[in-house]
This record gives C-alpha cells, sequence and structure tokens, in this order.
C-alpha cells in the first residue's frame, strides 16, 4: 500500500510481469488502484535446475490470478514447494488459503494468525526450497510483521511494501512505527553496500535495478516529510489531518486517509523523540 505516486527524482522503471531475474518471475495480479500501483506482484522463486518453486505472497483471493501463478509454475516444468508471506495485508496474504489448498504446500509468515502448517518464519531463517538460498530479513514498519527476502545469488531483494517500485509506501500506525521503518531503510542499505544488492523486486510496481539509489531516496523522503509534519505542528497544525492537508497539499486526496496514518506515526515518533509536544 502506497502513499504516492511516482515523485520527482525518483528512480523509475517499466513494470515487469514475467522474468526479473535469473530466478525470479512475477505475476501481476488484477487489482490496480490507487493503493496498490499496477497491482500485486506475485513473485515466483526458483533455481534453475531445481523442481520447485517457492511463491512469496499469491495476492488477493482471485481464482483466476492464483490459477495464473500455478500456471506459470508448471510451464516452467516446476511445482509450487512452499508459499512465502512478506505481510498479512490483504492484497498480499488473502489468497495464500486458497493457493495452499491448490497447490498443497505450506504458508509460512512472520505472523502466526497467517502460516498454515507449523513452520513460522523469522530473523536468521535460510529458506532452501529447491536449492535457493532465500535470507529471510525482519523490516518492520510499513506493519510490524513486514519481512524481506535477501535473493544473494541474483543480487536482488524482494522487499513487500517496505520498497515500493513506484511512490513511498505507508507507515500503516499504530501496527507500522516509523523508528522501525527509519531502522528497516538503513538495515537495507546495507544490504546494497556490504552484501552487493542491486535489485529490488518489490511489491507493487516496476522492479528497481538501483536499489542502493531507491533506498537513499526512501530515507531521504521520510527525512524530508518529517522535518514537514515537525514545522506544520510548530505553525499550529495540531490534528492529524490537519498535518495532512498541510503537509501532503501535492498528493492526490484519495491517499489522504492512507497518508493520515503516516502522520500518525510520524507525530509519534516526533513526539517520543521529544521533538514536539504529545
Ligand atoms: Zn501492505
Amino acid at each position: 500500500m502506497t502513499d504516492a505516486a511516482a515523485l520527482p527524482g525518483q528512480p523509475r522503471g517499466a513494470v515487469v510481469s514475467g522474468p526479473a531475474t535469473a530466478r525470479t518471475v512475477n505475476v501481476l495480479a488484477p487489482n490496480p488502484s490507487a493503493m496498490t500501483l499496477d497491482g500485486t506482484n506475485t513473485w515466483i522463486v526458483a533455481e534453475p535446475d531445481s523442481g520447485l518453486a517457492v511463491v512469496i505472497d499469491p495476492g488477493p483471493l482471485d481464482d483466476v490470478h492464483l490459477r495464473a501463478v500455478i500456471d506459470a509454475v508448471e510451464r516452467s516444468g516446476r511445482r509450487v514447494g512452499l508459499t512465502l508471506l512478506t505481510h498479512g495485508h490483504p492484497d498480499h496474504a488473502e489468497g495464500a488459503g486458497r493457493f495452499a489448498e491448490l497447490t498443497g504446500t505450506k504458508v509460512r509468515a512472520l505472523d502466526a494468525a497467517l502460516r498454515l502448517g507449523d513452520e513460522g518464519l523469522g530473523a536468521g531463517d535460510v529458506i532452501t526450497t529447491g536449492g535457493l538460498e532465500l535470507r529471510v530479513v525482519p523490516t518492520p514498519g510499513h506493519t510490524a510483521d513486514s519481512l524481506s527476502f535477501h535473493l544473494p545469488a541474483d543480487r536482488a531483494v524482494l522487499t513487500g511494501d517496505t520498497v515500493l517500485g513506484r511512490g513511498t509506501t505507508v507507515v500503516a500506525h499504530p501496527d507500522g512505527r516509523l523508528g522501525d521503518y527509519l531502522d528497516t531503510l538503513r538495515r537495507l542499505r546495507s544490504l546494497t553496500v556490504d552484501d552487493g544488492v542491486h535489485t529490488v523486486l518489490p511489491g507493487h510496481g516496476p522492479v528497481l535495478e538501483d536499489a542502493q539509489g531507491a533506498v537513499e531516496f526512501y530515507l531521504a523522503h521520510r527525512a524530508h516529510r518529517l522535518a514537514q509534519v515537525e514545522t506544520a505542528v510548530e505553525a499550529g497544525h495540531r490534528t492529524p489531518s490537519d498535518v495532512v492537508a498541510a503537509v501532503y497539499a501535492d498528493v492526490d486526496r484519495s491517499l489522504w486517509p492512507a497518508a493520515e496514518l503516516s502522520v500518525r506515526a510520524q507525530l509519534e515518533y516526533l513526539t517520543e523523540h521529544g521533538l514536539i509536544q504529545g
């Protein structure tokens, strides 16, 4: 879920439906909206020589889409071995139960309520299905249960809604917290700087080939918005909706309800850090 359309200065790319890197294919779900950009990206990840694939975020409960994902896996001569969730928002996770039923697979997620089967998912876990190496990276902030998946062999990271292909993401207060999100962005920056990650495979929007640039952009954008919110409060805007009207004047009004969640997260952060009076 996004809180802004394309922003000036942001890296751009084409929307990908199909192969993205050597080990990944995107199947775009038919759920486009202001909040989901072109729709949800359902990612199929597999080793080139393996007969097993991992599916990340089956997407909305839409049988045509879920079957299209299975068809894409089968056309590559594989079957689905495991289903993973980046987080619990319905545009990513709602179809997971049905998908698991259709494929006979387990669903692993950070949030126990979203799992099917007995295996959880969290920091330090490495998914090795079909010979893959997919490292689980905790990336809270958009939501508390957000995870990303580092695919070292393709120098890529699958980010769910933590980094999007266009615009910026919502810090979905109160579950999402800005302090967590800033730590997450720094963790992702370290993946690009220290671990050689080049490519962001997002949950919505196009693939980004300059992962470090994208993360730096997000960090700069967050700092800019936070300064704007602080200024708006100092100017006498007190309620979250007043702050949204002052700070998000450049953003389409259909996105203001989402922006208000981010503003609430920013007000909480500023109060906790003693930068404004609560
Ligand atoms: Zn989300």
